[in-house]
C-alpha cells in the first residue's frame, strides 16, 4: 500500500472516476489490447465493490475516503480517511483529515482542489447538482463536458489542463468525473446503432483511453503524481431482466480499480 503521509504534500493527486464503467468490460477492453494508454501504466484492472450503486451514493462515500472496497479484503486499510472514532481501515500510512471530506482536508494540507463535471450531478443546474461540485474550491460543467458531447473527455481533459495552468506553483486535487462511458453511449460504435449495448460500453471506454495520454503528458510536466482510477457504479443491459443502475446487481456493485505513480520528468 502506498504511505499517504509521504505523498499528500509532496504529489498533485488525480481522481477520476469513469462514471458508469463496468469491471468485466474494463478487463476485457484491457485484456485484448483496447487500452493501450492505459496499458502502459496497469497490466490488470482490480475488482472492488463501490460504495453506491448510482453517482450520488457513491461520490459521497468516495470523497469521505471510502473508495471502493478490495472485494478479498474488506477491512483493508485506506488511502485516505476522515477522522471518525472506532474506524478499523485506518493505519499508519493512511492520511487521515480533520475536516469532513478529503476534498476539504487536501485544502487545508494545502492543495487547489479543482472538480471537472461530469454527468447530472456534476452540472451545477440545480441545488442538487451543486452539492458534489461544492465541495470544491472550483468546479467546472459545460454541456460539452456533459454526457451527450461525444467529444466530451478530450474537452474535460482540456478544461482541467487550463485551469491548473493558473495554478502552476500549487499542489492540486484533479477530480474528473469522466462521462464519456455513461449512457448515452451508442455514439461510440461505428454503427452507431441504438440502443446502448455492452458492445458501445466498451467503445466508449476505448474512447476515453484514446483521450488520457494528453492528461497523463500534462502532469509528466507537473511534478510527480498519484493517479486513482475507479469507477462509481456499472451498470445492466438487461442482464436477469435488469436495466440501469441505482439497483443491485453485480454488474452495479463490482467495478474496476486503478491506483499509480507517475514520476515528473526531470528536466
Ligand atoms: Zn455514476
Amino acid at each position: 500500500m502506498l504511505d499517504m503521509n509521504q505523498i499528500v504534500g509532496s504529489h498533485d493527486i488525480v481522481l477520476l472516476t469513469l462514471d458508469t464503467l463496468r469491471f468485466d468490460v474494463a478487463q476485457r477492453e484491457l485484456a485484448q489490447g483496447n487500452l493501450p494508454v492505459l496499458s502502459r501504466y496497469i497490466s490488470a484492472w482490480q475488482p472492488r465493490h463501490s460504495p453506491g450503486s448510482f453517482t450520488y451514493a457513491a461520490h459521497h462515500a468516495i470523497f469521505a475516503g471510502f473508495f471502493p472496497t478490495e472485494i478479498d479484503n474488506p477491512a483493508a486499510p485506506r488511502l485516505m480517511a476522515v477522522d471518525f472514532n472506532g474506524s478499523r481501515t485506518i493505519d499508519p500510512r493512511t492520511r487521515v483529515f480533520n475536516e469532513a471530506n478529503i476534498v476539504a482536508g487536501l485544502a487545508q494540507a494545502g492543495y487547489f482542489t479543482l472538480c471537472i463535471g461530469g454527468v447530472g450531478f456534476f452540472n451545477k443546474k440545480t441545488p442538487l447538482g451543486m452539492t458534489l461540485p461544492g465541495l470544491f474550491q472550483q468546479s467546472y460543467w459545460a454541456e460539452n463536458t456533459g454526457v451527450t458531447d461525444p467529444a466530451s473527455t478530450f474537452n474535460q481533459i482540456e478544461m482541467a489542463k487550463q485551469l491548473l495552468d493558473q495554478q502552476q506553483g500549487q499542489k492540486a486535487f484533479l477530480f474528473i468525473n469522466v462521462s464519456a462511458i455513461h449512457q448515452p453511449n451508442y455514439f461510440y460504435q461505428y454503427s452507431n446503432k441504438q440502443p446502448d449495448d455492452i458492445e458501445s460500453h466498451g467503445a466508449a471506454l476505448r474512447y476515453v483511453d484514446s483521450q488520457l495520454a494528453n492528461l497523463f503528458d500534462y502532469f509528466k510536466q507537473r511534478r510527480n503524481t498519484l493517479f486513482i482510477l475507479c469507477s462509481d457504479h456499472g451498470t445492466c443491459y438487461g442482464e436477469q431482466g435488469y436495466v440501469g443502475h441505482r439497483l443491485a446487481h453485480n454488474n452495479v456493485w463490482t467495478v474496476p480499480y486503478a491506483e499509480f505513480i507517475q514520476r515528473a520528468v526531470v528536466e
